[in-house]
């Protein structure tokens, strides 16, 4: 298969998860956003740790509790160090746990946007027939995989449709698969040798 490129695509999300809380200050649902910080408490051999938000329109905050109550011996001296330093992945990962903020407070406003970092893995076949799309995602994003595909390869939903009906496109072990948000490791495997555009898909793909 001479003419099989190759290529990850790293998918990570853009915007945080917002919480919709009832700001007391406000009077209203608002929009919550992280501020990037925690806030530890300790209390004897307790310790509480939370990560603020705070409202969109007038900075009130709110505590997204990361645990509380926790006895100080079960807890790694090193996460307690990271919650202590606001440690920007850590703020990052518990922002972007859009199921467990959904669970905390019910409603939550989640966006679409994502950053994709290209690697292509061989070298570039002279005349690029087929291509091979591994994902890596660090985090679930809020997104369709044929609304992901069509943005970054610049074609169409309705033809990306066209190509999955004709069995030029295939999602590994999932049929359903452009209807839903893309996954960890998963494998799209598109066949271009009648596209009369494909150097331009191609390029899209791997620029
Ligand atoms: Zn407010």
């Amino acid at each position: 298969m001479s003419g099989l490129l190759r290529i990850r695509w790293a998918i990570a999300p853009e915007i945080a998860p917002r919480p919709l809380i009832t700001c007391n200050r406000c009077g209203g649902l608002r929009p919550y956003r992280s501020s990037g910080k925690f806030r530890v408490n300790a209390n004897g051999k307790r310790i509480d740790a939370w990560l603020i938000y705070r409202c969109v329109d007038c900075d009130n905050s709110w505590n997204f509790a990361i645990f509380e109550r926790r006895n100080r011996r079960d807890i790694e001296p090193a996460l307690l160090a990271a919650l202590e330093g606001n440690d920007p992945a850590l703020a990052r990962r518990h922002a972007f746990d859009a199921a467990v903020l959904r669970s905390h407070v019910g409603r939550i406003e989640e966006f679409p946007d994502v950053a994709v970092e290209r690697h292509v893995l061989e070298r570039r076949p002279e005349h690029t027939t087929m291509l091979d799309l591994r994902l890596t995602l660090e985090m679930p994003v809020p997104l369709r995989l044929d609304r992901l595909l069509a943005g970054e390869l610049g074609v169409s939903r309705s033809r990306l449709q066209a190509w999955e009906e004709r069995r030029q496109l295939c999602v590994e072990l999932d049929a359903r698969a452009l209807r839903k948000p893309p996954r960890d490791g998963m494998a799209i495997r598109i066949d271009l040798s009648d596209e009369p555009d494909r150097d331009t898909i191609v390029a899209a793909a791997g620029a």
